[in-house]
């Protein structure tokens, strides 16, 4: 840890390091994002796009390297010139600034579309209850869900749930909302309607952060692709520059192969 902040742009990682098991998965990433920027990031199954996300909102601790999101140190503070860790009501506290959809949903399978929605504003942040689901169900609306507020989660197809999941990461004001994967596990008629709550998201100006294989989407809606490779950051760029003239060859083999 070295004991130099790192705050500039809405989202800024130094030299990010995370090993497991004495294997390094993120071999020190330098990425900043802007705020209003829609950042996909692309690269092979294993090179740690899943294990990047996860330390932006400190679901995994790094082992080197700082990580920033609106100034202020992830899971850190500094104090007297120090870096000291932050205890585990502040880290939730952060996590509050940075919403995450994941895969699989994750969706609390005993509580409604509605409940999952209302369930971190109400215990989390304590809001008022009517003023969670009133604010619930206007998100619903946004996702094209209005009418399922009341259905539970094996009621809803995987592109419902998803799109509740959305809504879900929303209702806490996330200054970021990174998505891992959001329609990997989705049947291919169910994709495109995933695709449209967040291609609309992208367009209101929310921050987004999108590890995908959607080569079309990612083309069309990010302002700049980024590609790993074990563990690095090998190059990045504006989707026409991505894919259209890549610069590196392991980025050129790996868009062959998935386009
Ligand atoms: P990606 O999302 O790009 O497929 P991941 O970030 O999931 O990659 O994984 C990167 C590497 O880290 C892989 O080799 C994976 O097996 C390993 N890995 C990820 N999470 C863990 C963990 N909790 N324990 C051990 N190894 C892990
Ligand atoms: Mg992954």
């Amino acid at each position: 840890m070295t004991a130099a902040p790192a705050t500039k742009g809405l989202i800024q990682l130094r030299d990010v390091r995370k090993s497991f098991g004495g294997t390094e998965v993120l071999k020190g990433i330098d990425l900043t994002v802007e705020p209003g920027e829609v950042v996909a990031i692309l690269g092979p199954s294993g090179s740690g796009k899943s294990t990047l996300l996860r330390t932006i909102n400190h679901l995994e601790k790094v082992d080197g390297g700082t990580i920033a999101v609106d100034g202020e140190l992830v899971g850190y503070a500094v104090r007297g010139g120090r870096l000291h860790e932050l205890r585990e009501h502040e880290i939730l506290r952060q996590r509050t600034h940075i919403g995450m959809v994941f895969q699989n949903f994750n969706l609390f399978p005993h509580l409604t579309a509605l409940e999952n929605i209302v369930e971190a504003p109400v215990y989390a942040q304590k809001k008022d209850k009517a003023q969670a689901r009133e604010r619930g169900l206007e998100l619903l609306r946004r996702v094209g869900l209005e009418d399922r507020a009341d259905a539970y989660p094996r009621q809803l197809s995987g592109g419902q749930q998803q799109r509740v999941a959305i809504a879900r990461a929303l209702a806490l004001d996330p200054k970021v909302v990174l998505f891992d994967e959001p329609t990997s596990a989705l049947d291919p008629e169910l994709v495109g309607e995933v695709l449209d709550v967040i291609r609309a998201l992208a367009s209101s100006g929310t921050t987004l952060v999108i590890v995908t294989h959607e080569m079309g989407f990612a083309r069309d809606v990010a302002d700049r692709v980024v590609f790993m490779d074990e563990g690095r950051v090998v190059e990045q760029g504006t989707p026409t520059q991505i894919f259209g003239d890549p610069r590196h060859e392991r980025t050129r083999t790996f868009l062959s192969k998935v386009i």
